[in-house]
């Protein structure tokens, strides 16, 4: 019997991406959202009118996955607490159930983009996986023997949120903490890592669009460390070294086969991980350093709303 299918909905702090996937992972009816993430009515409004759009356009439908930048209780579909969107205590399932008129599952964001990586991208056949997702925030999953771990009722497993400077920036958002791999590797850091590199070295190119008044993002100065300037280069290397102090955390806590790495950030590719290779090389345990495999997402981009594809597919599966 030909599988049905599902659409699959990745919300991020700021945007989100979904489709209507079929049962050859094919994505049709592709919609797109930016959104302020300040209101909460609004961020609903925005993924149910999306996941409809989307299902507006194809006629057989299942079900619908979504992945929330949230801590989720995956057992009752309830968002417990979010860093970047104002979901704590929504019945998110139930919810968007009701606004849908079809089942709804929903996870953790990091936790769908690990699912669809386990089951069709860098992760295939490994059974201890961490994947973090570097964008406007810092997002983490795991698993472990080859099921997905969710800590104590989904409040766990935070790896965006491993300390790893004692007196370092504010974490953003709603963390207490300082210096979190967050508040040193999302986009908002490489922008101020960007931006420092290039006050000190005024003949960059980083530094003359800083003249011009041009605001640097974090995609900005991967993009001119793609093109070679010098400032923004130096920015996206510390990064990599910050990151990779992360993942010897990481390997040493739990000894991965393989750390996919996904997000925006990843268009920095190697020279984000090349860096962060290093550090791991040179600071992890052996012989967990020796074994992991640091890679990019396969499914780039897409891998989250992939994954959340896969949990609406599970609920279809389990009826
Ligand atoms: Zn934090």
């Amino acid at each position: 019997m030909a599988r049905r299918r599902v659409i699959g909905i990745d919300a991020g702090g700021t945007k989100l991406l979904g489709g209507v996937v079929d049962g050859d992972l094919m994505v049709e009816h592709r919609v797109h959202r930016l959104w302020r993430g300040e209101d909460r009515r609004e961020v609903i409004d925005v993924m149910a009118d999306a996941a409809g759009e989307a299902r507006a356009g194809a006629s057989d439908v299942a079900a619908v996955g979504f992945g929330i930048p949230a801590q989720v209780d995956f057992a009752r579909g309830v968002a417990l607490a979010s860093n970047h969107l104002p979901l704590n205590g929504v019945a998110f399932r139930e919810v968007m159930a009701e606004r849908l008129g079809l089942p709804v599952a929903v996870d953790n964001d990091a936790n769908a983009a690990l699912l669809g990586e386990m089951r069709h991208g860098a992760a295939r056949g490994s059974s201890e996986v961490a994947l973090l997702t570097l964008g406007t925030g810092v997002g983490g999953a795991l698993a472990l023997g080859g099921s997905i771990y969710r800590g104590r009722d989904g409040i766990g497993v935070e790896l965006g949120h491993i300390p790893i400077d004692l007196d370092g920036p504010p974490c953003p958002g709603r963390c207490d903490g300082r210096g979190c791999l967050e508040a040193l590797v999302a986009g908002p850091a490489i922008a101020a890592r960007g931006e420092r590199e290039a006050r000190e070295d005024s003949s960059s190119a980083l530094a003359a669009e800083l003249a011009e008044g041009r605001a640097i993002t974090g995609a900005h100065v991967t993009e001119l460390a793609h093109d070679g300037d010098q400032a923004a280069m130096r920015a996206i290397t510390e990064t990599g070294r910050l990151l990779g102090i992360g993942l010897v955390a990481i390997v040493n806590l739990f000894a991965p086969q393989v750390i996919v790495m996904g997000g925006g950030a990843m268009r920095g590719g190697d020279l984000l991980l090349d860096p962060a290779r290093e550090v791991v090389a040179e600071r992890a345990l052996e012989p967990a350093r020796d074994e992991v495999r640091v890679v990019a997402a396969e499914l780039a981009e897409e891998a989250g709303m992939i994954g959340a594809a896969e949990l609406a597919r599970d609920l279809e599966a389990s009826k």
